[in-house]
């Protein structure tokens, strides 16, 4: 991508540790490419000690804003001055836009989940949905269905020493959407399966299924899926997990990760540039470096 950078460009960028393998860059750099906007994004590995320093350089260097990973969305949240709804429930920032002055907070995951969805003719209002996994991308997924209408959510998690702080969490979310949300033990095999048979939507947000993983399922019985919900990987890469090529052999619609990539950058893009991120050809740039494996 070759970009003529002068005096007038301006400068977005991921704040994160590690962030160097990031493919934000290529997402919203070829978007500014597309659209003509004088403007380059970068990733910016950053240390803990100079986090707020950072965070304080958005504001500084009058950037167009920042995306903010993992592990400071947490400090995100405590760095800027007003929050969106779904940050407020979340608890996590990973979009800071400058706005008069001031830093508002978004969290444009769930968003982007939303619309990676509805971009196959599906919609979550009115369903009940299982996730499996609790862990930052569940938080912001199920925060933002529970204000999109969704008639139940029931979260799978491991129950480890961090079971019991993740299911008032969710309780939380609950509470002050007025969505029945419950967390159950991962472990409980019998209990995972009636509760997916009631579902219309199964939502796999653990790590099960990517690198060492990949010969891996995160359910014990693809038989559990015989009633054809819809599945959603959250994973990317490989394009297809496993889960996802047995979920479509039994006839389930499958939907992987990457529409929620790309859409929740798009809504990053958009609070930044107030323009709409020109997504499919986007996507054409991304499947092509995702495919020649790089
Ligand atoms: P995370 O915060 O580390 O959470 C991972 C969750 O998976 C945790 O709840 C963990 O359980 C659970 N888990 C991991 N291994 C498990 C196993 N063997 N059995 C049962 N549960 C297991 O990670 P994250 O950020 O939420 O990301 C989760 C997945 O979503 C990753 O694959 C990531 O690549 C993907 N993701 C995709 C997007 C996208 O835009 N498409 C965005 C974010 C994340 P415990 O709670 O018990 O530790």
């Amino acid at each position: 991508m070759k970009k003529d950078i002068s005096g007038m460009t301006q400068l977005a960028g991921v704040i994160a540790n590690p962030i160097k393998h990031s493919l934000s860059p290529l997402i919203h750099n070829t978007a500014f490419s597309i659209l003509g906007i004088d403007a380059v994004y970068l990733a910016l590995e950053v240390t803990e000690t100079n986090i707020q320093t950072t965070f304080d350089s958005v504001s500084a260097l009058n950037m167009l804003g920042a995306n903010v990973s993992m592990p400071y969305k947490g400090e995100a949240y405590d760095f800027v001055d007003r929050h969106s709804e779904e940050a407020k429930l979340t608890g996590v920032v990973n979009t800071i836009v400058p706005h008069n002055g001031k830093m508002i907070g978004y969290n444009t995951d769930g968003i982007g989940f939303i619309r990676s969805l509805l971009d196959k003719q599906v919609n979550v209002k009115d369903k009940k949905v299982t996730v499996l996994g609790a862990g930052g991308a569940a938080k912001a997924i199920v925060a933002q269905m529970a204000l999109s209408e969704v008639n139940k959510i029931t979260v799978f998690k491991r129950q480890n020493e961090t079971f019991q702080e993740t299911q008032q969490m969710f309780l939380g979310i609950g509470q002050q959407t007025g969505v029945s949300i419950d967390v159950l033990p991962y472990e409980e095999a019998s209990l995972m399966k009636q509760i997916i048979h009631q579902s219309d939507i199964v939502v796999n947000s653990t790590n099960i299924g990517m690198g060492e993983t990949s010969l891996a399922c995160p359910i014990l019985d693809m038989s559990w899926l015989k009633h054809q919900p819809v599945v959603v990987d959250l994973i990317y890469y490989p394009e297809k997990t496993l889960f996802l090529m047995e979920a479509e052999a039994m006839g389930c619609l499958v939907i992987n990760g990457l529409g929620m990539l790309l859409h929740q950058a798009a809504a990053s893009f958009q609070l930044w540039t107030n323009q709409p991120m020109p997504v499919k050809e986007v996507e054409k740039v991304l499947l092509e470096k995702l495919r020649k494996g790089e």
